[in-house]
């Protein structure tokens, strides 16, 4: 897949792209209220008009009437809205109020039939579609999601990154689990990636430290849910900030270069980069050293006929190399896990050379 980068979106699209406006449309006035302010500071807007809401009797969005608002929006700002879209009803009403910039919800990612419904309506449109990243933490169907647009002839996708459901107690509303957008990114390196810290965090007090740390991972843009009176508003009160809250959380936000040819940073990366060659070839000739001595002591285990798993062993060396890891300053949970997958592997192993003892007994039978 080759998509179109992101200056194809709009007009004149800078990096990071920022993309903000109410989570619901509510009325004309709560709409102009919550974006006025942000005319020129803001690259797209948004606004949810369908809400797919977990449980009914909720806010449910204000449908047809509020296209017509942000058409007028549109119209009189010369600006660019995206709304979400779930069904071929709502991709036909919001083509019809000249909107060019959709997006795919997180509920409707999850299912690869609604999905190519959408991409059927859409076959050969020459606008945007966003996809948000499934509930739950699945990249092939994030993937798949956006493959099904592409293959109906849309090139200008991006994708959201908005976290995903987890049934523990989390401080996230949905947990980010970093490393899924960052796969798609290295998977796909010209598809847009822009976080939603609104939905990830869930409270407005996350919203510039989440977004910050996207900036840091090199994210495309932000997409930031914007309501000029917060506490009233009628879906997800709790994580919308108002207008000048947002001027201030991206007046205050870092963004950090892809890349940067300056000659002295290069020196300086070079000289470290060939310290952590150096570190990486020692730590792997060390672990061919321990892997090796894992298969000595599996054939001295073998020949005493001792099982390989001894779960003394285990916590010993569960126990003893956190606390060397401590003593150089090493992250806990990384030390645990790493210890792990070399326990594992280890048990692998000598798994194997029992294996083979067992083949070559049944052969000599
Ligand atoms: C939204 O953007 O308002 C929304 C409903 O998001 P999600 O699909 O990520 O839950
Ligand atoms: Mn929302």
């Amino acid at each position: 897949m080759s998509f179109k980068d992101l200056k194809g979106w709009t007009k004149s699209l800078k990096r990071p792209a920022i993309i903000a406006g109410p989570c619901s449309v509510e009325s004309e006035d709560q709409l102009r209220k919550s974006i006025d302010p942000i005319v020129g500071k803001v690259d797209i807007f948004r606004g949810g008009i369908w809400k797919p809401r977990t449980r009914p009797g909720n806010f449910e969005g204000m449908g047809e009437e509020a296209l017509k608002w942000i058409q007028n929006a549109q119209k009189d700002l010369d600006i660019q809205f995206a709304v979400e879209v779930a069904t071929p009803e709502h991709v036909e009403l919001a083509l019809k109020h000249d909107l060019k910039i959709l997006w795919i919800g997180a509920r409707t990612t999850v299912n690869p039939f609604n999905v190519s419904e959408l991409a059927t309506s859409l076959k050969g449109w020459d606008g945007t579609v966003m996809v948000k990243n499934p509930i739950h933490p699945e990249l092939s169907l994030w993937k798949g999601a956006l493959e099904r647009f592409y293959k109906e002839g849309i090139n200008k996708l991006g994708a959201i990154h908005r976290g995903f459901h987890s049934y523990q107690k989390i401080n996230f509303r949905n947990a980010p689990y970093w490393q899924i957008p960052l796969d798609l990114k290295s998977e796909l390196p010209e598809l847009p990636l822009i976080c939603d810290p609104s939905h990830i965090g869930g409270d407005r007090s996350m919203i510039a430290p989440i977004s910050q740390r996207a900036l840091d991972l090199n994210y495309d843009g932000l997409m930031i849910e914007t309501h000029f009176d917060p506490d009233h508003a009628l879906s997800d009160a709790k994580q919308q900030v108002t207008p000048n809250r947002l001027i201030e959380i991206l007046a205050n936000l870092h963004a950090r270069k892809p890349e940067f040819t300056n000659q002295n940073y290069l020196d300086q990366m070079e000289i470290i980069r060939e310290q952590i060659d150096n570190a990486d070839r020692e730590l792997l000739e060390a672990l061919a050293l321990r892997m090796n001595l894992v298969d000595k002591i599996g054939e001295i285990k073998k020949d005493n006929n001792v099982a390989i798993f001894q779960i003394s062993r285990w916590k010993e060396i569960f126990k003893s190399r956190t606390a060397w890891g401590k003593q150089l300053s090493l992250d806990e949970d990384f030390v645990l896990d790493l210890f792990r997958k070399l326990h594992q592997q280890s048990v692998k192993q000598q798994t194997e050379l029992y294996k083979r003892e067992e083949n070559e007994t049944l052969n000599n039978d």
